[in-house]
């Protein structure tokens, strides 16, 4: 069975909009002077720089002395957060149209629980794949092949270069899918941040400007001939 692995953030959905827009939200809930634009766009700096939840919660805590426990800090991130990610329609009929050519997709994502799966359920992502698994459920984060492993499982699938692993990040997406054994594609908008690495991408990872040119990779390797081209080298050395 072919099948294909997606990031989410900045993958399937453009996280750092929505970012942009919960930091509004935060900062006016919880820093001085918070409905100035320079208080929200430092909070978006912060917590794109801290690339998660707890670490930016707690610098967060001490630069503007918020007194609110963690667990209310995280209900505010869970009930605002989602709510800010919009889904691009072309994203929805790229994954329609791999489905219906027979493909199974799953979403394998590092984050929290909470955070990862109330995103997918706010842009009505969950129809459209057959699995999402976040790393905290998980227990292993990308680029372990751990995460793989676990979303293989769930999908009833083998590890293996029939399946292929999308996302922006070469030191999560593109580290952890070649680990795990699966063809990749690197979208490299984003930049800095998606590079992530010093290292140049695999010779074997396709990089791509956008997941729409990743779509049709992924959907033109149908017709790739089998990559285990096992029968040959037995037979010449039987
Ligand atoms: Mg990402």
């Amino acid at each position: 069975m072919r099948f294909a692995f997606f990031d989410l953030d900045d993958t399937l959905v453009d996280s750092r909009t929505a970012l942009r827009a919960w930091a509004v939200d935060f900062a006016a809930a919880y820093v001085p002077n918070g409905l100035h634009a320079a208080a929200a766009e430092e909070v978006f700096e912060l917590v794109d720089l801290a690339v998660n939840w707890p670490a930016f919660l707690a610098d967060a805590r001490g630069r503007y002395g918020i007194t609110a426990s963690d667990e209310e800090l995280m209900a505010q991130v869970a009930e605002t957060y989602p709510g800010k990610f919009v889904l691009d329609d072309r994203v929805r009929s790229g994954l329609a149209e791999l489905r219906a050519a027979g493909w199974l997709l799953g979403i394998v994502t590092n984050g929290s629980t909470l955070v990862q799966q109330a995103k997918v359920d706010s842009v009505g992502l969950r129809p459209y794949v057959d699995v999402v698994v976040d790393s905290e459920a998980a227990g292993h984060r990308k680029p372990d092949r751990r995460i793989f492993e676990v979303a293989a499982e769930k999908l009833g699938v083998e590890l293996g270069p029939r399946g292929w692993m999308v996302g922006d990040r070469l030191d999560k997406d593109v580290a952890g899918g070649v680990a795990a054994g699966l063809r990749t594609v690197w979208i490299t908008q984003g930049g800095q941040r998606a590079a992530g690495s010093a290292e140049p991408a695999p010779a074997s990872t396709h990089a791509v400007a956008s997941i729409f040119e990743a779509f049709q990779i992924v959907r033109e390797s149908e017709s790739d001939p089998e990559p285990e081209s096992e029968s040959e080298s037995e037979s010449a050395t039987g």
